[in-house]
Protein backbone atom coordinates (compact mmCIF):
# COMPACT_ATOMS: atom_id res chain seq x y z
CA UNK A 1 0.00 0.00 0.00
CA UNK A 2 1.30 3.49 -0.68
CA UNK A 3 1.36 5.94 2.22
CA UNK A 4 -1.82 8.49 1.95
CA UNK A 5 -0.64 12.23 1.50
CA UNK A 6 -3.21 14.47 2.80
CA UNK A 7 -3.09 18.32 1.96
CA UNK A 8 -4.53 21.82 2.99
CA UNK A 9 -5.02 24.42 0.09
CA UNK A 10 -5.60 27.64 1.51
CA UNK A 11 -5.74 31.05 -0.43
CA UNK A 12 -3.81 33.33 1.51
CA UNK A 13 -6.59 36.37 0.18
CA UNK A 14 -7.58 37.22 3.55
CA UNK A 15 -7.49 35.72 7.26
CA UNK A 16 -8.13 32.16 8.10
CA UNK A 17 -11.48 31.61 9.82
CA UNK A 18 -12.70 28.43 11.96
CA UNK A 19 -14.02 26.78 8.76
CA UNK A 20 -10.04 25.98 7.66
CA UNK A 21 -9.41 25.64 11.48
CA UNK A 22 -11.72 22.32 10.99
CA UNK A 23 -10.13 21.58 7.39
CA UNK A 24 -6.59 21.39 8.45
CA UNK A 25 -7.44 19.92 11.69
CA UNK A 26 -9.11 16.98 9.89
CA UNK A 27 -6.69 16.81 7.43
CA UNK A 28 -3.82 16.69 10.22
CA UNK A 29 -5.92 14.13 12.33
CA UNK A 30 -6.68 11.46 9.03
CA UNK A 31 -2.74 11.77 7.98
CA UNK A 32 -1.38 10.70 11.61
CA UNK A 33 -4.70 8.12 12.18
CA UNK A 34 -3.74 6.62 8.43
CA UNK A 35 -0.02 7.10 9.19
CA UNK A 36 0.56 9.40 6.09
CA UNK A 37 1.81 12.85 5.59
CA UNK A 38 0.29 16.16 5.17
CA UNK A 39 1.16 18.83 2.94
CA UNK A 40 0.19 22.11 2.85
CA UNK A 41 -0.20 24.19 -0.30
CA UNK A 42 -0.74 27.97 -0.74
CA UNK A 43 -2.78 28.79 -3.50
CA UNK A 44 -2.33 31.89 -4.92
CA UNK A 45 -2.57 32.80 -8.33
CA UNK A 46 -4.76 35.53 -7.83
CA UNK A 47 -2.13 37.58 -7.26
CA UNK A 48 -4.21 40.88 -7.10
CA UNK A 49 -5.76 39.28 -3.62
CA UNK A 50 -2.97 37.05 -2.17
CA UNK A 51 -0.01 38.98 -0.22
CA UNK A 52 3.05 37.83 1.34
CA UNK A 53 1.79 39.47 4.42
CA UNK A 54 -1.84 37.30 4.54
CA UNK A 55 0.65 34.01 3.51
CA UNK A 56 2.73 34.82 6.77
CA UNK A 57 -0.17 35.05 8.90
CA UNK A 58 -1.59 32.06 7.74
CA UNK A 59 1.39 30.13 9.25
CA UNK A 60 0.96 31.74 12.14
CA UNK A 61 -2.37 30.74 12.50
CA UNK A 62 -1.70 26.86 11.36
CA UNK A 63 1.16 27.22 13.86
CA UNK A 64 -0.90 28.31 16.73
CA UNK A 65 -3.66 25.35 16.30
CA UNK A 66 -0.48 22.97 16.75
CA UNK A 67 -1.08 21.09 12.94
CA UNK A 68 2.16 19.19 12.52
CA UNK A 69 3.12 20.06 8.46
CA UNK A 70 5.39 18.07 6.15
CA UNK A 71 8.07 19.83 3.84
CA UNK A 72 7.55 21.18 1.01
CA UNK A 73 5.23 23.61 0.75
CA UNK A 74 3.62 24.26 -3.03
CA UNK A 75 2.57 27.89 -3.79
CA UNK A 76 0.92 28.21 -7.21
CA UNK A 77 2.35 31.58 -7.96
CA UNK A 78 6.00 29.80 -8.60
CA UNK A 79 3.62 27.15 -10.81
CA UNK A 80 2.58 28.82 -13.68
CA UNK A 81 4.45 26.86 -16.03
CA UNK A 82 3.14 23.14 -15.00
CA UNK A 83 -0.84 24.82 -15.63
CA UNK A 84 0.20 26.34 -18.72
CA UNK A 85 1.59 23.09 -20.05
CA UNK A 86 -1.53 21.53 -18.67
CA UNK A 87 -3.32 23.75 -20.24
CA UNK A 88 -1.47 23.11 -24.04
CA UNK A 89 -1.87 19.44 -23.74
CA UNK A 90 -5.68 20.41 -23.50
CA UNK A 91 -5.95 22.75 -26.11
CA UNK A 92 -3.93 20.33 -28.26
CA UNK A 93 -7.17 17.56 -27.86
CA UNK A 94 -9.71 20.53 -29.49
CA UNK A 95 -11.26 20.74 -26.00
CA UNK A 96 -10.46 24.16 -24.97
CA UNK A 97 -11.86 27.53 -26.61
CA UNK A 98 -11.65 31.15 -26.20
CA UNK A 99 -14.71 32.89 -25.03
CA UNK A 100 -15.11 36.42 -25.14
CA UNK A 101 -18.35 37.62 -22.95
CA UNK A 102 -17.89 39.57 -20.26
CA UNK A 103 -19.69 39.02 -16.93
CA UNK A 104 -21.91 42.01 -17.83
CA UNK A 105 -22.89 40.51 -20.99
CA UNK A 106 -23.80 36.80 -19.64
CA UNK A 107 -26.50 38.70 -17.12
CA UNK A 108 -27.85 40.90 -19.26
CA UNK A 109 -28.50 37.30 -21.72
CA UNK A 110 -29.65 35.13 -18.93
CA UNK A 111 -31.70 38.19 -17.03
CA UNK A 112 -33.43 38.59 -21.02
CA UNK A 113 -33.82 34.67 -21.22
CA UNK A 114 -35.15 34.73 -17.67
CA UNK A 115 -37.78 37.76 -18.43
CA UNK A 116 -39.37 35.47 -20.85
CA UNK A 117 -40.58 33.08 -17.88
CA UNK A 118 -37.45 30.78 -19.22
CA UNK A 119 -35.33 29.11 -16.25
CA UNK A 120 -31.45 29.50 -17.59
CA UNK A 121 -29.11 26.72 -16.49
CA UNK A 122 -27.36 27.45 -13.13
CA UNK A 123 -23.77 25.38 -11.89
CA UNK A 124 -23.64 23.75 -8.74
CA UNK A 125 -22.48 27.09 -7.01
CA UNK A 126 -25.68 28.77 -8.77
CA UNK A 127 -23.88 31.19 -11.54
CA UNK A 128 -25.38 30.58 -15.12
CA UNK A 129 -23.99 28.15 -17.35
CA UNK A 130 -21.99 29.96 -20.12
CA UNK A 131 -24.08 30.04 -23.36
CA UNK A 132 -21.65 30.28 -25.47
CA UNK A 133 -20.36 33.29 -28.00
CA UNK A 134 -22.45 32.21 -30.62
CA UNK A 135 -25.94 32.76 -27.87
CA UNK A 136 -25.20 36.33 -28.01
CA UNK A 137 -22.64 37.79 -30.18
CA UNK A 138 -23.23 38.21 -34.13
CA UNK A 139 -20.79 36.81 -36.16
CA UNK A 140 -18.87 39.77 -37.49
CA UNK A 141 -18.57 40.81 -33.42
CA UNK A 142 -17.18 37.49 -32.36
CA UNK A 143 -13.98 38.08 -35.14
CA UNK A 144 -13.60 41.26 -34.55
CA UNK A 145 -13.35 40.63 -30.79
CA UNK A 146 -10.91 37.26 -31.97
CA UNK A 147 -8.53 40.41 -33.97
CA UNK A 148 -8.52 42.52 -31.45
CA UNK A 149 -7.28 43.02 -28.01
CA UNK A 150 -10.25 42.31 -25.89
CA UNK A 151 -9.89 40.21 -22.81
CA UNK A 152 -11.46 36.48 -23.27
CA UNK A 153 -11.38 33.51 -20.88
CA UNK A 154 -10.19 30.20 -22.22
CA UNK A 155 -13.03 27.69 -21.32
CA UNK A 156 -13.05 23.54 -21.57
CA UNK A 157 -15.42 22.82 -23.94
CA UNK A 158 -17.27 20.43 -21.56
CA UNK A 159 -19.47 18.84 -24.24
CA UNK A 160 -16.48 17.83 -26.32
CA UNK A 161 -14.34 16.65 -23.68
CA UNK A 162 -17.06 14.39 -22.33
CA UNK A 163 -17.56 12.94 -25.93
CA UNK A 164 -13.71 12.72 -26.05
CA UNK A 165 -13.68 10.50 -22.90
CA UNK A 166 -16.89 8.53 -23.86
CA UNK A 167 -17.95 6.73 -20.48
CA UNK A 168 -19.64 7.31 -17.33
CA UNK A 169 -16.85 8.65 -15.10
CA UNK A 170 -16.90 8.76 -11.41
CA UNK A 171 -15.03 9.17 -7.82
CA UNK A 172 -14.06 7.50 -5.26
CA UNK A 173 -15.81 9.21 -1.84
CA UNK A 174 -14.63 8.34 1.88
CA UNK A 175 -15.49 9.54 5.03
CA UNK A 176 -13.90 12.42 6.72
CA UNK A 177 -13.95 11.79 10.50
CA UNK A 178 -13.41 9.24 12.98
CA UNK A 179 -14.46 5.92 11.86
CA UNK A 180 -15.57 6.82 8.58
CA UNK A 181 -11.98 7.53 7.55
CA UNK A 182 -12.02 3.75 7.60
CA UNK A 183 -14.60 3.39 5.44
CA UNK A 184 -14.69 1.15 2.31
CA UNK A 185 -14.89 3.68 -0.27
CA UNK A 186 -18.92 4.60 -2.12
CA UNK A 187 -18.71 5.38 -6.18
CA UNK A 188 -20.11 8.73 -6.63
CA UNK A 189 -21.48 9.13 -10.85
CA UNK A 190 -19.44 12.35 -12.25
CA UNK A 191 -22.21 14.89 -13.50
CA UNK A 192 -19.96 17.95 -15.21
CA UNK A 193 -22.37 18.73 -17.49
CA UNK A 194 -24.31 20.59 -15.53
CA UNK A 195 -21.14 22.76 -15.21
CA UNK A 196 -21.00 23.94 -18.75
CA UNK A 197 -17.97 25.51 -19.88
CA UNK A 198 -15.66 26.31 -16.85
CA UNK A 199 -13.12 28.51 -17.10
CA UNK A 200 -9.36 27.22 -17.25
CA UNK A 201 -7.40 30.44 -17.34
CA UNK A 202 -7.79 33.38 -18.86
CA UNK A 203 -5.69 36.17 -21.20
CA UNK A 204 -3.24 37.21 -18.37
CA UNK A 205 -3.48 34.27 -15.77
CA UNK A 206 -2.49 30.81 -17.11
CA UNK A 207 -4.39 29.18 -15.25
CA UNK A 208 -8.09 28.22 -12.60
CA UNK A 209 -8.95 27.05 -9.65
CA UNK A 210 -10.09 23.99 -11.32
CA UNK A 211 -6.85 23.25 -13.43
CA UNK A 212 -4.25 24.38 -11.07
CA UNK A 213 -5.76 21.90 -8.39
CA UNK A 214 -5.56 18.57 -10.35
CA UNK A 215 -2.21 19.47 -11.71
CA UNK A 216 -1.13 19.91 -8.46
CA UNK A 217 -2.83 17.12 -6.60
CA UNK A 218 -1.19 15.10 -8.94
CA UNK A 219 2.51 16.65 -8.75
CA UNK A 220 2.16 16.69 -4.57
CA UNK A 221 1.35 12.95 -5.22
CA UNK A 222 -2.10 14.18 -2.82
CA UNK A 223 -4.18 10.29 -2.36
CA UNK A 224 -6.92 11.68 -0.51
CA UNK A 225 -8.54 15.10 -1.13
CA UNK A 226 -10.22 16.24 1.91
CA UNK A 227 -12.02 19.20 1.92
CA UNK A 228 -15.14 20.95 2.75
CA UNK A 229 -18.45 20.11 1.09
CA UNK A 230 -18.83 23.02 -0.38
CA UNK A 231 -16.14 21.49 -3.05
CA UNK A 232 -17.98 18.00 -3.44
CA UNK A 233 -19.72 19.40 -6.65
CA UNK A 234 -16.29 20.74 -7.60
CA UNK A 235 -15.05 17.08 -7.87
CA UNK A 236 -17.00 16.40 -11.73
CA UNK A 237 -14.71 18.59 -12.98
CA UNK A 238 -11.85 17.57 -11.34
CA UNK A 239 -12.44 14.15 -12.55
CA UNK A 240 -12.67 15.15 -16.25
CA UNK A 241 -9.61 17.24 -16.26
CA UNK A 242 -8.07 14.24 -14.37
CA UNK A 243 -8.99 11.62 -17.14
CA UNK A 244 -8.34 14.30 -19.80
CA UNK A 245 -4.42 14.24 -18.93
CA UNK A 246 -3.94 11.45 -17.54
CA UNK A 247 -3.84 12.00 -13.73
CA UNK A 248 -3.95 10.05 -10.92
CA UNK A 249 -7.14 9.45 -9.39
CA UNK A 250 -7.46 10.63 -5.42
CA UNK A 251 -9.73 9.51 -2.97
CA UNK A 252 -12.23 12.38 -2.06
CA UNK A 253 -13.30 13.23 1.70
CA UNK A 254 -16.04 15.75 2.16
CA UNK A 255 -16.22 17.38 5.38
CA UNK A 256 -19.30 19.11 7.34
CA UNK A 257 -19.61 23.28 7.28
CA UNK A 258 -19.20 25.20 10.04
CA UNK A 259 -22.17 27.80 8.81
CA UNK A 260 -22.37 31.63 10.25
CA UNK A 261 -25.13 32.39 12.61
CA UNK A 262 -27.34 33.38 9.05
CA UNK A 263 -26.94 30.29 8.21
CA UNK A 264 -24.80 31.24 5.50
CA UNK A 265 -21.01 29.74 4.44
CA UNK A 266 -18.04 32.07 6.24
CA UNK A 267 -16.33 34.26 4.55
CA UNK A 268 -12.48 35.45 5.17
CA UNK A 269 -14.14 39.22 5.18
CA UNK A 270 -16.37 38.11 8.49
CA UNK A 271 -13.21 39.83 11.18
CA UNK A 272 -15.61 37.56 14.23
CA UNK A 273 -14.55 34.35 13.06
CA UNK A 274 -11.22 34.56 11.83
CA UNK A 275 -8.55 32.80 13.73
CA UNK A 276 -6.60 35.60 14.16
CA UNK A 277 -8.99 37.76 16.11
CA UNK A 278 -10.58 34.73 18.13
CA UNK A 279 -6.69 34.42 19.36
CA UNK A 280 -6.29 37.99 19.96
CA UNK A 281 -9.39 37.30 21.90
CA UNK A 282 -7.97 34.88 24.47
CA UNK A 283 -9.17 32.20 22.76
CA UNK A 284 -6.89 28.92 23.21
CA UNK A 285 -6.65 26.45 20.68
CA UNK A 286 -8.21 23.68 23.36
CA UNK A 287 -11.58 25.48 23.48
CA UNK A 288 -11.24 26.04 19.44
CA UNK A 289 -11.25 23.03 19.01
CA UNK A 290 -14.25 22.24 21.26
CA UNK A 291 -16.10 25.51 19.86
CA UNK A 292 -15.19 23.08 15.77
CA UNK A 293 -16.83 20.19 17.54
CA UNK A 294 -13.76 18.15 17.48
N1 LIG B 1 -8.23 26.87 -2.15
C1 LIG B 1 -9.53 26.32 -1.92
C2 LIG B 1 -10.21 27.10 -0.80
O1 LIG B 1 -9.55 27.83 -0.09
C3 LIG B 1 -9.49 24.86 -1.53
C4 LIG B 1 -9.18 24.00 -2.68
C5 LIG B 1 -9.39 22.50 -2.46
O2 LIG B 1 -9.31 22.03 -1.31
O3 LIG B 1 -9.59 21.81 -3.44
O4 LIG B 1 -11.41 26.97 -0.66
Amino acid sequence: MTMPVFRFAPSPNGHLHVGHALSALLNARAAIALEGRFLVRVEDIDQTRCTSQLEEEMFEDLAWLGVPLDEPVLRQSENFSHYRSALEKLQDMGVVYPAYLTRAEIKRFVSSFEERGQAWPRDPDGAPVYPGDDAVLSDEERKKRADSDAPFALRLDMKAALQKLGKQLTWKEVGAEGKALFERSRQIPVDAATWGDVVLARKDTPTSYHLSVVVDDARQGITDVLRGLDLYHATSVHRVLQELLGLPEPLYRHHRLILGEDGRKLSKSNQDTSLRSLRQGGLTHVQLRKMIGL
